[in-house]
């Protein structure tokens, strides 16, 4: 049995370049193995000078990658130095010939559109336990290959032991979107390191990307194998869970507009949080969505609806709702409430202050301009 550690690199754009030449920047169709370890090494927050000490055991983890979405290969026209120049080699900055202005690198950049890898390293238990701490709480963002290419889904999938890295990608359940009967299996590619000191199979190929320092590019190369792997087929728990997600209701409906207006006349049209009249109702439930009770509503001014619907996007939008007239969540709205104030541009705060008529109560008074 061996320690692996799980990866989930899925995201609008992906770029694993390793044969790329100057103003050329190819894509691979899976994550490099520099690529990966630049992200691990950028959730440890390890710099250039660090880099050496830190890589080292990196370099020896042993990588699989299994194609989940292979995804869609598309170019990007690419700019650098607008309007600030390039520099030569030998120093200063590259003047176009006819203008004499600062020179505009252009280049073509290849990425990969909507792919999801399950990337699986293998190695040493306490190597692996860092790495999953960095991706725990990392201290630089990581990106997918290039910065612009940001992950949709939380990049660490788990630890766990197996005795291959193929057993490992195998053992990972392959989650089918939308609508899904249980049972099944995927046949799936990847693509897997061979371990030196055996004789690599046919099919392997040689690839160089294991990163030897940080200071210039160089690379070494490792033998890789283009296998297939089968995992079981399971619902995708992000797709369950937006599924599950908050009730729509329809603001249109009489229903609505009765229990609305009997809310605010409950509240007489105040709001119950800081008093001021009160123009917008709050759900603090949606379990009665469509037949709403008058103690699922609050009555709300704009200000304090937007601070308590801010609050809520920070949680999940179904099970925390926030209660404005609960005392403990009084300290969390005031001070959303003040953050809102400070933050929005004066023309659109002004706005909301009069509309709100509120700016005459005393908590409001210490917001600037
Ligand atoms: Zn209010």
């Amino acid at each position: 049995m061996s320690h692996i550690l799980y990866l989930r690199l899925s995201g609008p754009m992906q770029s694993w370049g390793t044969g790329s030449k100057l103003q050329i920047r190819r894509t691979d169709q899976y994550p490099s193995k520099s690529g990966v370890l630049g992200l691990l090494l950028c959730a440890m927050g390890a710099d250039r000078d660090r880099a050496a000490t830190v890589l080292e055991p990196l370099v020896d983890l042993e990588m699989g990658v299994r194609i989940d979405r292979p995804g869609e290969l598309d170019w990007d026209y690419h700019t650098a130095g607008a309007g600030v120049g390039i520099r030569k080699a030998e120093g200063g900055v590259k003047l176009t010939a006819s203008t004499k202005e600062p020179e505009t690198l252009l280049s073509r950049r290849q990425y990969l559109l909507d792919s999801s890898f399950l990337v699986a390293l293998r190695g040493d238990s306490d190597v692996i336990r860092r790495c999953a701490d960095a991706l725990r709480d990392p201290v630089w963002p990581v990106f997918l290959g290039r910065k612009c290419c940001v992950p949709t889904e939380p990049v660490l999938a788990g630890t766990s032991q197996h005795t291959s890295l193929k057993a490992a990608l195998e053992a990972m359940p392959f989650y089918v979107d939308g609508f899904f009967e249980d049972g099944g299996t995927e046949e799936l590619d990847a693509v897997i390191e061979h371990k030196p000191g055996s004789h690599p199979p046919e099919n392997a190929r040689l690839v160089y990307d294991v990163p030897r320092t940080l200071r210039y590019p160089s690379h070494g190369p490792r033998w890789v194998v283009p296998s297939k792997v089968y995992a079981a087929r399971a619902a995708s728990p992000t797709v369950n869970r937006i599924a599950a997600g908050r009730t729509r209701v329809d603001y249109t409906s009489d229903q609505w507009k009765v229990i609305r207006k009997e809310r605010l006349r409950f509240d007489n049209e105040l709001c119950v949080f800081c008093k001021s009249p009160a123009e917008e109702v709050h759900h603090v439930t949606y379990a009665n969505a469509g037949r709403e009770q008058l103690d699922d509503l609050r009555s709300l001014c704009r200000i304090c609806h937007d601070a308590c619907t801010q609050l809520e996007y920070g949680r999940d939008m179904q099970q925390h709702r926030v209660d404005p007239a609960d005392p403990v969540q009084r300290e969390l709205i005031l001070r959303q409430v003040n953050r809102l104030l400070t933050s929005r541009r004066l023309g659109r705060r002004r706005a909301i202050l009069e509309s709100t008529r509120a700016a005459a109560l005393d908590f409001l008074s210490d917001a600037p301009g």
